[in-house]
C-alpha cells in the first residue's frame, strides 16, 4: 500500500508545478497578446513527464467529482467555463472527458447555435444571461457570447439579422462589444461566479488532418460539414478575431487559457487541471450543521431505530 502511495505521490505534480504548467497557457492581461506566440502542438514536455500526464488524466476526473460535490453542498459559488474554438479543435470531446466523472445534476451544458428569432429579438448577451449556472453548479458554454465578436465579425452580413438601430452601428462596434463582455464577466466574478475561458488552439494543418479523417471514416461522416470547410477559407480572419477578443477580455478574474489543441490528451489535461485549480482555490467545505439541525438528525435516528 505504501509503495502504491509513494508512486502516486511522485506522479502527482505539486500545486506549484501545476500553477507553472497552467501559467504557460493562462492569459490574464491582454497587453501584447499574440496568438502567434502560442504553439498549438505544445505539450510542455519540460514541465511534465508522460507518466505524470497519464496519471493526471485519470486522477483529475475523480478529483473534480469530489470538488464538484462540495461546490454543490456549499451552494455559494458557481463556475462558468466558456469553450471557444475553430471547428474540429475538440470542444465536444474535451467537455465530455473532463466532465465524465461529475454528477450530472451539478453541471449544465449549453450549446450556442445560430440564434433563432427569439434570441435575435434581444441584445446579444441575453441568451448567455439566461443560461448562467446558479450557485453551486458548473455551467459549460459550448460556444458563447464570444460568437458575437467572432463569427459575426468575420461575416458582418450576420449583423444585419441582429436588427440593431442603424445609428448604433459604427467603427467602434466591436470594441464596444468586447468592452461589454469584459464588464459582464467582471460583474459575474464579483457576484460569485468563477469565470474560466478556454480557447482550444488548433493548427491549420491539424484541422486538415482531422477533416480528412472524418471523410475517411464512415462513422465520422456525421461530423463533417461543408460549412466547416467554408469557414476554413476565413482562417486568418478568425485568428485575428480570436486574438482581439482574448486581448480585450483577458483579466485576472476572467482568465483565458489558450490551450494547445493539436494533441487531444493534452487539451483535456490542461482544461481539467485549470478547473481543479480554480475549484481548489475556493477552499470549498461541506457546511457544518448548527445545533438545531444536529438535534433533528439525532431525533430522526432515534425514530428509525425505534421502528419495529
Ligand atoms: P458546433 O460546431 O459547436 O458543434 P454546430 O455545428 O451546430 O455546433 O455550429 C453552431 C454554429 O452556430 C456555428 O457555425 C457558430 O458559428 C454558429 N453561431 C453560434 N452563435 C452564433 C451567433 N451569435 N451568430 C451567428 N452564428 C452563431
Amino acid at each position: 500500500m505504501d509503495a502504491v502511495q509513494d508512486v502516486a505521490r511522485t506522479l502527482d505534480l505539486s500545486p506549484k508545478q501545476v500553477r507553472k504548467l497552467l501559467d504557460r497557457f493562462r492569459v490574464t492581461r491582454g497587453k501584447g497578446f499574440r496568438l502567434k506566440d502560442h504553439d498549438p502542438a505544445d505539450t510542455a514536455g519540460h514541465l511534465i513527464t508522460p507518466q505524470q500526464a497519464h496519471h493526471m488524466l485519470g486522477a483529475g476526473v475523480e478529483r473534480l467529482a469530489e470538488l464538484q460535490e462540495k461546490l454543490y453542498a456549499q451552494d455559494r459559488w458557481s463556475v462558468l467555463c466558456v469553450f471557444q474554438a475553430i471547428d474540429a479543435a475538440g470542444k465536444d470531446g474535451t467537455i465530455k472527458h473532463v466532465m465524465s466523472g461529475v454528477n450530472p445534476a451539478g453541471v449544465q451544458v449549453t450549446s450556442f447555435k445560430v440564434p433563432g428569432p427569439e434570441e435575435l429579438a434581444h441584445d446579444f448577451l441575453w441568451r448567455s444571461v439566461r443560461a448562467l449556472p446558479p450557485r453551486g453548479r458548473i455551467g459549460i458554454f459550448n460556444r458563447s457570447h464570444y460568437e458575437d465578436v467572432l463569427v459575426v465579425r468575420v461575416h458582418p452580413e450576420i449583423l444585419e439579422r441582429q436588427r440593431l438601430p442603424r445609428e448604433l452601428i459604427g467603427r467602434k462596434l466591436w470594441d464596444q462589444r468586447l468592452r461589454a463582455i469584459a464588464g459582464f464577466e467582471r460583474y459575474l466574478a464579483r457576484q460569485g461566479t468563477v469565470v474560466l475561458k478556454f480557447f482550444l488552439h488548433l493548427s491549420k494543418e491539424e484541422q486538415k488532418r482531422r477533416f480528412l479523417a472524418r471523410l475517411d471514416e464512415p462513422d465520422k461522416h456525421w461530423k463533417f460539414s461543408t460549412a466547416d470547410l467554408a469557414e476554413r477559407d476565413h482562417w486568418d480572419a478568425y485568428q485575428a478575431a480570436y486574438q482581439a477578443a482574448i486581448a480585450a477580455t483577458a483579466a485576472p478574474d476572467a482568465p483565458w487559457f489558450v490551450v494547445p489543441a493539436d494533441n487531444k490528451w493534452f487539451t483535456r489535461l490542461i482544461v481539467g487541471a485549470a478547473l481543479i485549480e480554480a475549484l481548489d482555490k475556493l477552499d470549498l467545505r461541506i457546511p457544518p450543521l448548527d445545533a438545531v439541525a444536529e438535534a433533528r438528525l439525532a431525533a430522526a435516528r432515534a425514530r428509525l431505530e425505534a421502528e419495529r
